[in-house]
């Protein structure tokens, strides 16, 4: 088969860009019934001969694009899904015509390179400990994953038990201690490390969604401990220098979910309430949440630099280790692209302030949505303290039947959650691209899905 030129067909892709960029503030934000029926296009059954580049990149554009979600039209509030800021995806666009395999030095200088360079970067920025190494993996799924990994072996090792060889089989007891309001990928690390759900000892959470550091069991012997900073629904972040400092007297590893609240370390007002958490002996968070860097891309921080090369040692004849930064020694993942290269160009992009710029929008938007709905007559049921609100109607019924017109309704997208044993529609402000504007267009959808809830009810 002949293969294309590769400029041009990128030229072909241009225009399909141009064209999404175009309509993307006019479009329904959830793709209609229409726009659905259309995927039926790709059920087929595998071609025996080929198809040419251009009609292939055609058919994903006539079917694909308008069966998007526009999750970058500023409109979008479901989960915590991130915007995408245009430099990381230049950047990304460049490293894929590289496609770099970004596993050893070798194979990729220029990403171990800046892996480095974010690393420093990265630990500056959060003021975590000078030296603090890091790994560059898919989400904060996967960072979670790979931090615990790293504390559940160094804390046996310290008790003389080496997991890689021997396993969990006749491992020393050993604990893990959670908040209520952890995120189900905290469960979901645990359940897949072997530790077993059903032995999470769970600790309350207040009112706001914070851990109460007060009713930490004691620890008289090495455990497993995690805290959150940006609660999954009211956005709250734990006294994480508190549990940091009852927890590490007693030898335990403190672990940090920070997958979108990480962030919030920037920030000069929220200083008191992130105090400490550079105590912790790792860290995730996400680079696709609220730095707005390119889908999948997450950060496991690790203060100690040996127990995360200790968890993913791999021998083979075939690999050539070098003295450089050799990537694959920090997380699960051998072959990988070249994630550094999008956050290097997004952090050198913004710099410090231009950080701190982005995180403060994102909360002031989430303010301003906030006040705007509760003017219209609704309950904001948290304290918005970073990009999180949630909003109820008068009743559970009315609160579900908004939702539901609001998601139908399409000029914006929303998730539901239950807070507080209530229904409520849960915001998140995390596109860079959600103006003053886009809040108001927002706010006019969520009266005109309570009107149109009332006269359903
Ligand atoms: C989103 C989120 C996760 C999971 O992160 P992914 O990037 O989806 O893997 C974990 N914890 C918290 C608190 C989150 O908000």
């Amino acid at each position: 088969m002949q293969h294309d030129d590769l400029p041009r067909l990128l030229d072909e892709v241009r225009k399909y860009v141009d064209e999404y960029q175009r309509n993307l503030k006019d479009r329904r934000v959830f793709p209609d019934e229409s726009a659905l029926a259309g995927l039926q296009s790709f059920d087929e059954p595998l071609p025996d001969g080929g198809t040419e580049s251009a009609e292939v990149l055609a058919q994903l554009h006539q079917y694909g694009t308008p069966a998007t979600v526009a999750q970058t039209s500023g409109r979008y509030f479901g989960f915590v899904n991130g915007g995408l800021l245009p430099v990381g995806l230049g950047a990304r666009w460049m490293a894929d015509v590289w496609n770099q395999n970004t596993a050893l030095y070798v194979m990729s200088p220029v990403n171990a390179r800046l892996e480095q360079v974010c690393e420093q970067w990265l630990a500056e920025l959060l003021g975590l400990p000078r030296g603090t190494a890091a790994g560059f993996v898919t989400g904060t799924m996967m960072a979670n994953l790979t931090g615990l990994c790293a504390g559940r072996n160094e804390l046996l090792r310290q008790r003389g038990w080496d997991v890689a060889s021997e396993g969990l089989w006749g491992a020393p007891p050993f604990r893990i201690i959670v908040g209520e309001g952890a995120h189900a990928a905290v469960t979901r690390a645990v359940s897949i490390l072997g530790l077993g759900t059903r032995h999470i000892e769970t600790v309350p959470m207040d009112s706001h969604g914070r851990m109460r550091a007060d009713l930490l069991p004691d620890l008289d012997e090495s455990a497993l401990v995690v805290a959150q900073v940006g609660n999954v629904n009211s956005g709250a972040i734990d006294p994480v220098g508190e549990i940091c400092r009852r927890t590490k007297e007693s030898g335990s590893w403190v672990h940090v979910d920070g997958a979108f609240g990480l962030w919030a370390r920037v920030l000069p007002r929220l200083a008191e309430v992130c105090e400490g958490l550079e105590l912790a002996d790792s860290w995730a968070a996400d680079a696709h949440k609220t730095l707005n860097v390119p889908y999948d891309h997450g950060l496991v921080l690790c203060r100690d630099r040996d127990a995360m090369h200790r968890a993913f040692e791999a021998s083979g004849s075939y690999l050539q280790w070098s003295d450089q930064r050799d990537s694959m020694r920090h997380t699960p993942s051998m072959s990988k692209r070249g994630r550094a290269i999008e956050l290097w160009a997004v952090l050198k992009n913004l710099g410090r302030n231009g950080v701190v710029e982005l995180v403060e929008q994102l909360c002031s938007m989430a303010n301003h949505m906030a006040e705007s709905l509760e003017r219209h007559g609704f309950e904001i049921c948290n304290e918005v303290v970073f990009n999180q609100v949630l909003v109820a109607c008068e009743d559970d019924q009315l609160t579900k039947e908004t939702l539901r017109q609001l998601q139908s309704g399409g000029e914006c997208w929303c998730g539901g959650s239950q807070w507080q044993g209530r229904s409520v529609i849960r915001i998140s402000v995390s596109d860079w691209t959600t103006s003053r504007a886009e809040v108001a267009r927002s706010v006019a959808a969520f009266v005109t899905a309570r009107d149109a809830a009332k006269r359903t009810g």
